[in-house]
């Protein structure tokens, strides 16, 4: 299963009220999951079904299907019913697949009220259906389709636009005694998207959503992400989190786990300490660490693994490590928690890391 013991968290965490997506919790406390979104059609029961499968092999804890189509909602039953992690279904323009998406058993909706057309007259009959159901819904605010009266109001899709398009929604199922509520307020921009974030943390206790909507193609995006979600995280705003990518969904989830992790939000698994190699390395170190890295991909304990170029900083490291080499004069002193253990060859280095990496798993057994 997933590391649920955070392993020396960034800061303390904001109180939220706890909701449940399935059997996941958000909030309040709850460790922050990973979320993606499937990139199939979603009538397409079998892909979709799939690609779901994949994402859950990844680390995913909630996945996000789209429904723009009766043909859509149709699948959400089954999908719904065979998935091994909760799914919500995402709903846009139409409100009467928020309740086909109810009544299929999705584990949440997300509903984006800007684009969907006289939401607020419907909120009481969404309040009742997802009361009935136990569906807690997403209010998913986003800059590129913000509710109309507010761009007017702001002339542009600025944090507090978000916050209060964010909270007047709130505001109506509150009305009707449903708090059953997480919110996103996603912006392109992580610096809009960071103080939004802010403010709507301050302005209420509903379990947070984190994202940059369309924060483009994997580096940038993975860079967009990761800076966002590390200013909010590191003052203990966010519930749960979603890496948007324009990139296949498993790598989405690969970035938000290593974020949750960096942050010590997450059990690290396997960590490399490798140093960014200069004139002073006596070994290839990008070689090293890749291979290193190839070599223990997949290792399930905890594991800092430290790969050094040369002695100023190599045995440093390397002894804080679980397991760690410092290199020179062409051989690499291999040490195994800050003992040296034996000095080898460099054609050897890998191949004794991967066995004393797999010796130590042996002895700690897995997290
Ligand atoms: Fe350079 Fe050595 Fe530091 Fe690596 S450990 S960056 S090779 S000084």
């Amino acid at each position: 299963g997933v590391p649920e013991v955070p392993a020396r968290p960034v800061a303390p965490r904001r109180q939220s009220r706890q909701i449940h997506v399935g059997p996941v919790a958000v909030g309040g406390g709850a460790p922050v999951s990973v979320q993606s979104m499937t990139t199939t059609r979603t009538s397409d029961i079998g892909a979709t079904l799939q690609q779901i499968a994949e994402l859950t092999a990844s680390g995913c804890q909630i996945v996000r299907v789209a429904c723009p189509t009766q043909d859509d909602a149709d699948a959400l039953a089954t999908i719904a019913r065979k998935s091994q992690i909760p799914v919500i279904a995402d709903i846009h323009f139409q409100p009467k697949y928020v309740f086909a998406a109810v009544e299929a058993g999705c584990a949440a909706v997300r509903v984006n009220p800007g684009n969907i057309k006289k939401f607020d007259d419907q909120v009481k009959e969404i309040a009742r259906a997802a009361r009935d159901h136990g569906t807690p819904i997403r209010i998913g605010v986003n800059a590129g389709s913000l509710d109309r009266r507010l761009l007017q109001k702001y002339g542009k899709a600025t944090p507090e636009a978000l916050v209060e398009s964010a909270l007047w929604e709130a505001s109506l199922f509150e009305e009707h005694g449903f708090r059953d509520i997480k919110i996103s307020v996603k912006h392109n921009d992580p610096v809009v998207m960071i103080e939004a974030y802010r403010q709507l943390a301050e302005a209420c206790d509903y379990p947070l959503h984190l994202g940059v909507t369309e924060a483009g193609p994997a580096f940038q995006g993975t860079i967009k992400s990761a800076v966002a979600f590390g200013a909010l995280l590191s003052r203990g705003i966010g519930d749960t989190i979603r890496v948007s990518l324009s990139a296949p969904p498993v790598e989405e989830v690969k970035v938000g786990i290593q974020i949750l992790q960096s942050l010590g939000l997450r059990q690290r698994r396997l960590e490399i300490v490798s140093c960014p190699s200069c004139g002073r390395a006596q070994v290839d170190v990008y070689k090293l660490a890749e291979e290193v890295t190839a070599g223990l991909d997949g290792m399930e304990v905890p594991l800092r693994v430290a790969v050094m170029g040369c002695v100023v900083n190599g045995p440093g490291e390397a002894r804080e490590a679980d397991l760690g080499v410092a290199s020179g004069n062409g051989k690499g002193q291999i040490f195994v928690k800050g003992e040296v253990v034996k000095t080898v060859p460099e054609s050897k280095i890998v191949q004794t890391l991967i066995e004393e990496a797999l010796k130590l798993a042996e002895r700690t057994g897995p997290a």
